[in-house]
């Protein structure tokens, strides 16, 4: 059984004191430019408690919006000089993280970046996921656009967890901990007396099941997306008219991507003179105009509704054909935030409804 004990709900967030206090990084929601997002706190009184889902994910913190990769010099005999920076890869604690962005990012990005599947690693992810515990927090209703159900995952689902906490419904609630791996257990170190251990696990554990069951109830935006992939797996269908009807009015602003937990593309681009500077890995995204561009100015997708094809089918084919894992995690923040209401998923309905008329011979 991974149930270890309970927190009590108004001592939750003295969690953060505790790392604090024992020297590692907190990242948990907090108040960033005026939004609630993801951010570094010491002390309890830095976060925010009362959230859905923060606007951003936590992913910057395995994965930077932008860092230097080294920096370079031209010698005066037109060699040049590569010195890479000195890398702090501190202990950090994810806490609060919901499981939707948690199976997106230590499960799909570290399935592109981890090198498990396709043989590529990048060490700048997998060092800082080798130092980070995320202790997640169950959901105990969805935001209006959250369809992480509809995904296969779930407001309490633990995959890519270290420590699951869910908070029990009823008169007395309590913050049931469930533990997951190495990591977890020696975060309970750190944690010492807030995790309560005098009540029986499995009434616990009852509890904390019940808990997810009602919050699974209060989903609303559940759908049948059962034939998206075969619909894709079509070459056929690239060329569906649904495409270009339900994309141009993407504006091509990047938000949907840079939100995105499982969004990974990046680019390398060098600051500076071309006898001295930095080379810095920034965040890319498909939905830019020049993302394609070549340098003979030949544009493959030319168009956003042609960008944002790409983008669909990266959630709902690409992911799962080259990386074996899911694409999109169903958080919806894709959904909530783009400027112009381009739905995700409208796509996958529409295109799994096509793909039902098929099988019917409609
Ligand atoms: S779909 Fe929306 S959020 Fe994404 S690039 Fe287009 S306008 Fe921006
Ligand atoms: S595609 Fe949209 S809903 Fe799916 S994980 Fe990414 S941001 Fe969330």
């Amino acid at each position: 059984m991974s149930v270890r004990g309970y927190i009590r709900p108004e001592r939750l967030w003295q969690m953060v004191d505790r790392l604090s206090t024992a020297g590692l990084r907190v990242v948990a929601p907090t108040t960033v430019d005026g939004l609630c997002q993801f951010g570094v706190v010491t002390a309890a009184n830095q976060v925010v408690t009362d959230y859905l889902l923060p606007q951003n994910t936590f992913k910057e913190f395995l994965f930077p919006k932008q860092e230097q990769v080294f920096t370079y010099l031209r010698n005066g005999d037109g060699s040049y000089l590569l010195t890479e920076p000195r890398r702090a890869f501190p202990e950090t604690v994810v806490l609060g993280a919901r499981p939707c962005d948690t199976v997106g990012i230590m499960g799909s990005l570290a399935a592109v970046f981890g090198g498990d599947k396709w043989g590529y690693e990048d060490p700048l992810f997998t060092e800082r996921r080798r130092v980070t515990t995320v202790v997640s927090f169950s959901c105990d209703r969805p935001d209006i656009s959250c369809f992480c159900t509809t995904q296969g995952l779930g407001p309490d689902d633990p995959k890519g967890s270290d420590v699951l906490i869910t908070r029990t419904e009823g008169d007395a609630p309590v913050c049931v901990v469930e533990v997951f791996s190495a990591r977890g257990e020696a975060l309970l170190d750190h944690l010492g007396d807030l995790v309560a251990a005098d009540r029986d696990a499995s009434g616990l554990a009852l509890a904390r099941k019940q808990a997810g069951a009602l919050a699974r109830e209060r989903f609303v935006r559940v759908f049948d997306i059962s034939q998206v992939k075969t619909f894709l797996d079509n070459p056929g269908n690239f060329d569906d008219e649904m495409f270009e009807r339900l994309g141009t009015k993407c504006v091509s602003c990047g938000v949907c991507t840079f939100e995105c937990p499982t969004c990974h593309c990046f680019d390398f681009q060098d600051v500076g003179a071309p006898g001295s500077g930095e080379r810095i890995k920034i965040w890319d995204s498909c939905q830019l105009p020049d993302f394609t561009l070549h340098a003979s100015g030949h544009q493959p997708r030319k168009t956003s509704w042609e960008r944002y094809r790409n983008r669909f089918l990266c959630k709902f084919k690409i992911y799962e054909d080259a990386f074996e894992a899911l694409g999109c995690t169903g958080c919806g923040r894709c959904v909530r935030d783009c400027p112009v209401h381009v739905d995700i998923t409208s796509y996958a309905m529409q295109a799994n409804k096509k793909q039902q008329l098929v099988q019917i011979g409609a």
